[in-house]
């Protein structure tokens, strides 16, 4: 088990306590949470704007049936209750980029309610699991976007984001450092990404954080929270995690008090600054939409949600470990969603589990390292690897022969069984050739051969290491062994 995390400060030691509310918007969905108009990211600025996005006066919305399905799935991925009835309510509030002055989300009856996520604090320790409670999942709309930047003395608004639809999922505060809760964003992005209903891509914004932070003393009293909004890499999240606790503690012994009240990042000084005291629930005159019947869903539906549902990271981690792959190699794997599909189209192909496992953790990623490739660009197919990966578990090429091969592969594009043939990489256990390979070292060394026979038995290598080269890497070093030691003895 991991050290508890613990902030020094003058009183002793603290516990800091972290909850995460992430919006999650529903990339799978092309249109918006109760309009037709399109998502995609960079467009110019309001081409992607219905008149119920612009809030024009008489225009009703229509929910989507995409986005519901896919919180839906989202919530059973996370082991949730789904909410069989459920409302959406306005959050009432005026800014320049939320043409409506509220915003469609839902307060009283989510869709989504409690769930849970387990994750690794550190992904190679087994006994680093840890269970973090889900709170609920509700679905809302998101708001448009100023730019201050574009004109020196005036703001634009554009409206492209205006009504896309989000999934905010709001997490217990059970997170205790800021290890697990970059465990927990990562794991969270990881199911989201298996899901597909989120494509989990920080950068682009349709993945961010606000970070709930209070201190205590362990066991005591939770403390007053700190919320950092629109956090956007699981790094600047941690960060956040540990400034923040810092800053609470140093407050609180020097005889001041946290107050509730929500903060903003700055990534480039790695400080949070306060931006407005916190709101209450009752700030915003919630009600229930009246433009917008309850959602009702059947049996049919939910059953549908759940027959589309992939095999998800911890089950599959499971079934990996099931096949004899290491706890580790099975953690790597099933992390990213590309590399696990790449990964079981590689056993289709006939791979044996283990030696196939360590292959990708190894040679394949280490190449698409170097060569700054995703898995889903490898040069090299699951099928094209499978036909490599036999031709060493049949005895054909020895391991280092296909490392040989698999370079030549992602150069060329050629298959395994071919470039063998064609360079005559195939192993030899013939014993006539081994000997005659032997029988020249043997005598160009004389002087070795004597310092061998005299004691000197490091010198082994050496005879073995100048034969596989004399033989170009192709001799069964079984054989080779063997052969030199009758001829040495
Ligand atoms: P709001 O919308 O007002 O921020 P929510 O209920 O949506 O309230 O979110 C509360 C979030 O704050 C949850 O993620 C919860 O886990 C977290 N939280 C609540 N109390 C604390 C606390 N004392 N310290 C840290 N996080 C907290
Ligand atoms: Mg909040």
């Amino acid at each position: 088990m991991n050290a508890p995390y613990r902030v020094k400060g003058e009183t002793g030691e603290w516990e800091v306590v972290v909850g995460l509310e992430v919006h999650a918007q529903i990339t799978a969905s092309k249109a918006k949470l109760f309009s037709g108009a399109a998502t995609a990211f960079g467009a110019e600025p309001n081409t992607q704007v219905s008149l119920v996005d612009a809030a024009m006066p008489g225009m009703l919305p229509v929910p989507n049936r995409e986005c519901i399905r896919q919180a839906v799935r989202t919530g059973m991925a996370l082991d949730a209750k789904i909410n069989r009835w459920s409302r959406f309510d306005r959050k009432n509030y005026f800014y320049a980029d939320l043409p409506q002055g509220y915003q469609i989300s839902q307060l009283y009856h989510p869709l989504v309610g409690e769930g849970e996520l387990e994750v690794l604090v550190d992904e190679k320790d087994e006994n680093s699991a840890k269970r973090i409670g889900i709170e609920r999942i509700h679905v809302e709309q998101d708001a448009g976007k100023l730019m201050h930047d574009q004109h020196a003395t005036m703001s634009y608004v554009d409206l492209n984001r205006c009504g896309v639809a989000l999934m905010e999922i709001v997490s217990r505060p059970d997170m205790r450092s800021p290890a697990e809760a970059g465990a927990y964003l990562r794991k969270l992005r990881s199911i989201l990404r298996y899901v597909g209903s989120c494509d989990g891509n920080m950068e682009e914004g349709s993945m961010r954080a606000d970070v709930n932070v209070s201190v205590r003393k362990p066991g005591g009293e939770f403390g007053t929270r700190t919320e950092t909004k629109n956090v956007n890499s699981v790094r600047f999240v941690m960060a956040v995690v540990e400034h923040e606790a810092m800053r609470q503690v140093e407050l609180i012994e020097g005889g001041g008090s946290v107050a509730q009240e929500t903060r903003l990042f700055d990534p480039d000084k790695g400080v949070t600054r306060s931006l407005r005291s916190k709101e209450d629930a009752h700030d915003y005159r919630y009600f229930p939409d009246p433009d917008l019947l309850p959602l009702e869903l059947d049996e049919s539906f939910i059953e549908e949600c759940r027959g589309t549902l992939p095999e998800l990271p911890d089950a599959k981690r499971k079934r990996y470990e099931g096949l004899g792959i290491t706890a580790y190699n099975s953690s790597v794997l099933t992390a990213e969603v590309e590399t696990a599909r790449w990964f079981d189209l590689l056993l289709e192909s006939g791979a044996e589990p283990k030696q196939a496992s360590n292959w990708v953790v190894a040679e394949l990623f280490g190449a698409l390292n170097r060569r700054a490739q995703s898995v889903e660009q490898s040069p090299v197919s699951p099928a094209q690897a499978a036909e490599l990966l036999k031709l060493v578990a049949d005895g054909t090429i020895s391991g280092t022969i296909a490392k040989q091969v698999f370079e030549i592969m992602l150069e060329t594009g050629q298959g395994a069984s071919a470039i063998v043939e064609e360079r005559g990489l195939k192993q030899t256990s013939d014993a006539g050739a081994i000997d005659a390979a032997i029988d020249k070292i043997l005598a160009d060394n004389a002087d070795k051969v004597a310092d061998y026979k005299a004691g000197k038995q490091q010198l082994f290598g050496f005879f073995v290491g100048q034969t596989m080269k004399a033989m170009a890497g192709t001799a069964n070093p079984q054989v080779v062994n063997d052969r030199l030691r009758t001829k040495l003895s």
